[in-house]
């Protein structure tokens, strides 16, 4: 695609900052900024080499009134984040400096960039593939240094550089089975059909395993969906705090009183922990109260894993009972709560239809703090089961990725089933090329402006 015109954008966050950057990108990057830009040794923009920065001020030309003072960078094509010519203009960090240069850079032609657009370019000129294009996205939301580490292993290629050798490995059987089109008459002879189906099988557990790793690994890009459930007062909102260590959810003694869905994240080694304090589940009248804890069932249905608090001080109650009723076949951790007090219950309170071999039961105390960090060490192994073999290789923590390698796996399975069905050759190229097309999508070799516009408008403006 030609990309003709030269886009610009605040690249910073809005507000006061120490620094706030205005970045072009395009093939008037340099001569836009050059008609603004002054250097006190009257330095022109074109004559600066790649990737140096240059002292100045940034005028109105209207009246060479100074905006502001400024260090500008110029990165040429293709050494740049677009691959195109980019000037980065850092000004002050405040609103009005910032706002006014933009205004200036764009009177001067530019057009005011899109949502995600420079990263966009980056993937359009070839520079990154749009598996990498995400993993920016990711990098920038990540809640973790482990969210962080995966989102930049695959920013530098590591999921791209395993889709592209599986397709190769694709193309391959491909041109193979392609090759026995040509040539009707014949039956493919047994040893040839045998390595074509062993290929294809074997690519197709490396797609299996690579789709295996999604269950555990989107947690670090997704956050891990926890509902923190129970009966008024067994101390749901002290045990959030207790773990977020900050005051968050509101704490009261009056029952049923936690009405909203409250999420906050919390980092267990490197786990996000989206974290949904919710209403005590009981029978109410009361309508706001009903509400809460409608919203707290489906937070049940919702999430990847359940606390169920107990109050350990006094004996469950048939409400205890109706929350072991509604966890049930969810992934749940059990949590005794207030064992600072004499305790009424343990493992044999629970009826036996709770106790399956991974019944986890906790003992905590949410206001002493007590088992607190047995409690995160128990989160973290029951929901990464396989995490220590997994981050040593590849890794897919995306939807869209994991959809498209499901798809090429199905088709991949198709093509086997057909071959050894002995159907004809035709069909079987016809599948190989759909599992080809659909794994393109996940680096973005096969695509369509609706998949593009829908992953770069999930960004901010100026990245
Ligand atoms: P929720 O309705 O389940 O969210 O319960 P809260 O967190 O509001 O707590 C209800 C009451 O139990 C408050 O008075 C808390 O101070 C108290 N509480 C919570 N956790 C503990 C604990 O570990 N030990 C003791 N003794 N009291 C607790």
């Amino acid at each position: 695609m030609f990309i003709d015109d030269t886009i610009a954008a605040i690249s910073t966050p809005l507000g006061e900052g120490g620094i706030g950057i205005v970045r072009l990108s395009g093939k008037d990057a340099i001569r836009i900024t050059d008609v603004l830009f002054r250097s006190p040794k009257h330095i022109s923009l074109s004559h600066l080499q790649s990737a140096r920065i240059l002292y100045g001020h940034i005028v109105d030309p209207s009246g060479d009134k100074k905006v502001d003072e400024v260090l500008v960078s110029v990165m040429r094509s293709p050494h740049s984040y677009t691959r195109e010519d980019v000037v980065e203009i850092n000004c002050h960090g405040g609103m009005n400096p910032l706002r006014k240069t933009i205004e200036l850079v764009l009177q001067q032609g530019a057009r005011l960039a899109d949502p995600g657009e420079f990263t966009k370019r980056a993937f359009m000129n070839g520079r990154i593939d749009l598996s990498q294009a995400e993993a920016v996205l990711d990098l920038i939301r990540s809640k973790t240094d482990e969210s962080s580490r995966i989102a930049v292993e695959q920013l530098q290629g590591s999921l791209s550089e395993k889709i592209t050798a599986l397709r190769d490995r694709l193309t391959e059987v491909c041109a193979h089975v392609e090759a026995e089109i040509d040539f009707p008459e014949d039956e493919i002879e047994p040893a040839s059909k045998l390595s074509i189906s062993e290929s294809m099988k074997g690519i197709g557990r490396e797609l299996q395993t690579l789709l295996k790793t999604y269950d555990e690994a989107r947690f670090f890009r997704e956050g891990l969906s926890t509902a923190i459930v129970g009966k008024p007062n067994v101390g749901k909102s002290s045990l959030l705090n207790a773990l977020l260590k900050k005051d968050r959810a509101i704490v009261t003694e009056i029952p049923g009183t936690t009405r909203d869905v409250i999420e906050e994240y919390l980092n267990i080694k490197g786990l996000p922990l989206r974290i949904m304090d919710t209403a005590g589940i009981r029978s109410v009248e009361d309508i706001a109260e009903k509400e809460g804890v409608k919203r707290s069932l489906q937070s049940i249905e919702n999430a990847d894993l359940v606390l169920a608090v107990f109050d350990a001080s006094e004996p469950l109650a048939d409400e205890d009972f109706d929350v072991m009723q509604k966890v049930k076949g969810r992934n749940t951790v059990f949590v005794l709560n207030k064992s600072d007090l004499p305790s009424a219950v343990d493992e044999n309170s629970f009826p036996s239809s709770v106790l399956h071999p991974s019944f986890l039961l906790m003992r905590i105390s949410a206001t002493r703090g007590d088992g607190l960090e047995e409690l995160k060490e128990a989160i973290f192994n029951t929901c990464l089961r396989d995490w220590k073999e997994e981050r040593e290789g590849v890794v897919v923590t995306n939807l869209r990725h994991k959809t498209a390698i499901e798809h090429s796996l199905q088709s991949l399975n198709r093509a086997v089933k057909a071959l050894t069905e002995n159907q004809p050759v035709e069909i079987v190229a016809l599948e190989l090329r759909d599992a080809l097309d659909r794994i393109g999508e996940v680096v973005g070799a096969v695509t369509t402006e609706d998949i593009l516009n829908k992953i770069f408008s999930d960004f901010c403006i100026g990245k």
